[in-house]
């Protein structure tokens, strides 16, 4: 079905214009039948969304809408939820997956590929700037390998939430414009016990101005394809990164120190928020520095430097929280090697992995010093402080979110003990509060930080504004997402909204909504999808 253009009226569906560069200017796939294989010499292979039974918008992001040259009210007509359910298609749309590998779990995976994902087309805004539009879940392409290409309403609604509260908490992340019920069912196997049960399927679109993933190097690289590699990265640098200049040995090195200083950017604000993404596999890694890819991610609650929200990776640990930094650096290797064979030797790019380091260091300071309310980061002293706090925050069960809050407004020296330990205490999850050790530990912590903020200088009103536009007040808590979802698929959507809304202004205090905010309730500290999800989605 395709819907009646009414190309007259700007901001309506019909209206959006599209330019497909990735499709048109990189090489495709001369096959046409859309069954799982191999694909080479090709960047990519056409493909249709297939059909779903009853598509019907449940959320949609109005910035997001208006971003691409949507009207959003245009949101609300049934062609939309047809055309973002994968139903029709928009003149200019000329859907797409994209050929790519990677590194999961540490090991060469070969080809991957967009299995459920499924490009409709770059849409080209009213600024000049283009966007690709993405589904995902809308079913098999060549890369599906031995999976259905769909997604289910709880992993689609946590894509959806979370993308668009990452944003607004002001981290580079893909963007998503819409959730959209199919009407089917999907069969998933949740917890991995062998018990198959139909779940309620979904369809993300999900915008960004590229979704290029390390794995688009890595797979021409590893099938020796230079002259694909090559074009790829010709196409990257002259669509993605302009300001680069012409393709070159210099311009390509040049590229990977820009993905070095995204990537060390992108990560130390997950650090700060206490993000854990979960499967950090290259495939899983934007050449842009943005977020992509929500799957098994999960965000701190109390605070362990070890904790993985991925099942897959209770064992290994690999993807946990304090890890993220040193796996993206290993993720930025891996792509490192695969333009290997554009700049022709290894030393320069070896040396360009220092970018990444040095750029992650830089931005991590500068976050520090924001989250505790000083104007500058001093060094070492500054370094042990902060570890002193992690420590007592590992032991007492902290709330990363909220005792990050606390620390604004304390309590002036002279007062009595539980007051001064009061963000402590607010943020602790041990039933039995700080014992006695624990108690003296934070006190001296409280006053060596206490000393820190007065030798610092900052005004209380200043430093507050620095610390409340560090840490964010709201963030979808695991447990909170999986409420939206049990109620979304019985058929309220109300929370799945208050928490859209709630979200996209993650800084301020909203005391209307102070639930939000609050500890995780003891009944999910070990619920599935609050605290343990898996890969099944
Ligand atoms: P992920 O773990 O989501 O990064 O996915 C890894 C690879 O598996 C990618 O190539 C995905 O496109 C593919 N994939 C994951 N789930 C499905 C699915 N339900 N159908 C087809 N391909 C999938
Ligand atoms: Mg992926």
């Amino acid at each position: 079905m395709t819907t009646t253009p009414n190309p007259s009226m700007p901001g309506t569906l019909e209206h959006l214009r599209f330019d497909n560069r990735f499709l048109n200017e990189l090489p495709g796939d001369p096959e046409a039948c859309n069954l799982p294989r191999q694909v080479h010499a090709a960047a990519h292979s056409r493909v249709t969304p297939g059909a779903v039974s009853a598509p019907r918008l449940l959320a949609c992001a109005s910035e997001v809408a208006a971003w691409i040259g949507l009207d959003p009210a245009e949101c609300a007509r049934p062609e939309f939820a047809e055309v973002f359910g994968g139903n029709a298609l928009l003149p200019g749309m000329e859907p797409w997956a994209a050929c790519y590998g990677g590194h999961q779990f540490g090991h060469w995976a070969g080809q991957l590929g967009d299995g459920r994902a499924i490009n409709l087309g770059e849409v080209v805004n009213p600024d000049g700037q283009r966007l690709t539009l993405q589904l995902k879940g809308a079913g098999p392409t060549p890369y599906a390998r031995s999976a259905d290409g769909r997604a289910v309403l709880r992993s689609s609604l946590r894509e959806f939430l979370c993308s668009e509260a990452m944003h607004h908490l002001g981290i580079p992340t893909t963007r998503a414009l819409s959730l959209v019920a199919t009407g089917d069912a999907v069969l998933r196997d949740m917890l991995y016990t062998g018990d198959m049960r139909p779940e309620p399927g979904a369809v993300v679109c999900r915008v960004a101005p590229s979704f290029t993933r390390f794995g688009h190097f890595e797979i021409h690289a590893a099938r020796k394809d230079h002259a694909l590699l090559r074009q790829l990265a010709d196409h990257t640098l002259r669509h993605d990164y302009p300001e680069l200049g012409p393709p070159g040995t210099e311009a390509y090195l040049a590229l990977f120190r820009a993905v070095c200083r995204r990537t060390a950017v992108m990560v130390a604000h997950w650090m700060r928020v206490g993000f854990v993404h979960g499967v950090m596999n290259t495939d899983n890694m934007s050449i842009l520095g943005l977020t992509i890819d929500y799957g098994p991610y999960g965000w701190l609650e109390d605070y362990d430097p070890d904790w993985t929200p991925n099942t897959t990776d209770a064992r290994g640990r690999r993807y946990a929280y304090a890890r993220q930094p040193e796996v993206a650096g290993w993720n930025l290797a891996r792509l490192a090697e695969a333009l290997i064979p554009l700049v022709g030797t290894v030393e320069p790019l070896q040396e360009a992995m220092a970018v990444y380091g040095e750029a992650y260091a830089t931005t991590w300071r500068g976050m520090l010093a924001a989250k505790l309310g000083w104007k500058a980061h001093r060094g070492a002293e500054d370094d042990r402080l902060f570890e002193d706090l992690l420590e007592i925050m590992r032991r007492a069960q902290c709330d990363w979110t909220i005792l990050f809050r606390t620390l604004i407004d304390l309590p002036a020296l002279g007062a009595d003990e539980d007051t001064l330990l009061k963000p402590f205490s607010e943020a602790g999850y041990l039933p039995e509060g700080l014992d006695a050790e624990q108690r003296v530990t934070a006190l001296d912590w409280l006053r060596r930080y206490q000393q820190r903020r007065a030798e610092d200088g900052h005004d209380d009103e200043t430093r507050g504004g620095i610390m409340r536009a560090a840490n964010p007040r709201y963030v979808p808590r695991n447990y909170l997402a999986q409420q939206a979802i049990e109620r979304a698929e019985a058929g309220d959507l109300a929370m799945l909204h208050t928490l859209q809304q709630v979200l996209r202004r993650p800084y301020d205090d909203q005391p209307e909504h102070a639930a939000l905010a609050a500890r995780r309730p003891e009944w999910a500290r070990h619920k599935a999808g609050c605290s343990m999800l898996s890969c099944s989605s």
